[in-house]
């Protein structure tokens, strides 16, 4: 187990890449409970780890299955957006996708030229469109109305993609799935000839064209049935130079889960753009979004079993947690794998584990879990994507803070709330 040392930390980015150099080899091996039961130690809990190697090991995958293609991978930081976590995906040479101007500006903050930020918002307003637009960074437009504001307003100075939507259905789960009739994203595709009509007007720059149908996808024939639409509508486009996939990477989240295979769908990929080249003389690039690809599987969530209560129906574990710190399995009724890092030897027994929030909080019903005894720290896994992202003061509980391990070193990277921030912006 390598030892972890924690010291405050900011880091730049050129010493940062031949550091990454030299720990690739052994960089996707998880974390132990050992490390993870030091960072609680010396952190608290609840405490959100970040395991940096492993968001290296996820962004080498992805280059490696799409080698054959002229690919680019713009990280979806609303997933993660801790500006720490942005620079260490900017030294590994990944580009940024943002769905807010305070994204971009943290985007830019974290070192990110404007060129390498994509901007994907949806149903913002003209101001903040145009106000992005002032920090050079690249604008996908997903509304009729702004693009016609836009060309008016702009013309062909600047450069925008579109964002379409193909109307596939992708993945089964209809909150997380974006690409399909009823979904508020992108400009339909039966709208083309709405959209030539504004283009050819106001002699809008269309580079780009933009898809992006959903989350957790397993199945590669949603992308490539969605390339499809793409290459087709290109012919629309004549100064096209790439088309953005979006994202919808799968990772497991369950102990025998799938994987989105990269590898496969690269291969299909590279071999598409190769026959669209053929066919129409046209060479472009793909880009690709993703968001928990990157992030998901490098985040640890240890909290500490407060109290163990045995009611007529179960044995639950109450947790000094809540939907307040990571409210996916309430709103996705996603699943986190939970695992008792302070017995592990205990025997197996069945729990469902709560938060301590004052709402119907429960994180997981009837999980095997070694012997939880008041006290012991539990683990959730895959919770570096959508997890203190998406966490709140509810209950007037405190955020929790966040570390980063990196290079076997364990760093603060966020301080957890004081009662003081509570009160920040109350006006007394
Ligand atoms: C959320 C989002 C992503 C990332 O999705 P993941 O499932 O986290 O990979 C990519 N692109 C856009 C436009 C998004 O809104």
């Amino acid at each position: 187990m390598t030892k972890i040392v924690s010291h405050t930390f900011f880091y730049g980015g050129s010493k940062m890449k031949n550091k990454i150099k030299h720990t690739t080899s052994n960089m996707a091996k998880n974390l132990t409970h050992e490390q993870l039961i030091e960072v609680a130690n010396e952190f608290g809990t609840p405490v959100y780890v970040y395991h940096a190697e492993r968001i290296a090991a996820q962004y080498k995958k992805l280059q490696k299955g799409f080698a054959g293609c002229n690919a680019r991978f713009f990280y979806a930081c609303k997933s993660l957006t801790n500006v720490n976590i942005l620079k260490y995906i900017h030294s590994i040479g990944a580009s940024l996708d943002c769905v807010s101007i305070n994204e971009v500006k943290l985007g830019l903050m974290a070192g990110f030229a404007p060129k390498d930020i994509l901007y994907t918002p949806n149903c913002v307003d003209f101001e903040e469109i145009v106000a992005v637009k002032e920090l050079g960074v690249n604008i996908n437009i997903d509304n009729i109305s702004i693009l016609e504001q836009f060309g008016n307003n702009f013309g062909s100075s600047y450069p925008v993609c579109i964002r379409l939507n193909p109307h596939i259905m992708a993945g089964g789960n209809y909150k997380i799935s974006t690409g399909h009739i009823d979904s508020k994203f992108g400009i339909s595709i039966h709208q083309m000839r709405h959209i030539e009509r504004i283009v050819k007007t106001t002699k809008l720059n269309v580079t780009g064209i933009h898809m992006h149908t959903g989350s957790e996808i397993k199945d590669i024939n949603v992308f490539l049935e969605g390339l499809a639409v793409m290459f087709e509508l290109a012919s629309h486009f004549p100064n096209l130079e790439f088309i953005d996939l979006g994202s919808g990477f799968k990772v497991p989240y369950q102990p025998g889960d799938a994987e989105t295979d990269v590898n496969a769908l690269g291969e299909k990929v590279a071999i598409a753009f190769q026959e669209f080249e053929k066919e129409t003389g046209r060479k472009l690039q793909v880009w690709f979004e993703p968001g928990k690809y990157l992030v998901s599987q490098c985040g640890y969530f240890v909290v500490k079993a407060n109290v163990i209560k045995q009611t007529p129906a179960a044995v639950f574990v109450g947790v000094n947690s809540g939907f307040n710190h990571l409210i996916r399995p309430m709103m996705y009724d996603a699943y986190h794998h939970i695992e008792n890092i302070s017995n592990p030897k205990g025997a197996e027994r069945i729990y469902t584990i709560v938060g301590n929030i004052c709402e119907t909080d429960t994180f997981a019903w009837d999980r095997k879990l070694n012997e939880v005894r008041e006290g012991d720290y539990l683990v959730f896994y895959n919770a570096g994507a959508y997890g203190f992202e998406m966490s709140s003061n509810f209950n007037s509980r405190l955020k929790p803070a966040e570390v980063m391990v990196i290079d076997g070193k364990a760093k603060l990277i966020r301080k957890k709330d004081e009662f003081e921030d509570l009160l920040k912006n109350q006006v007394i």
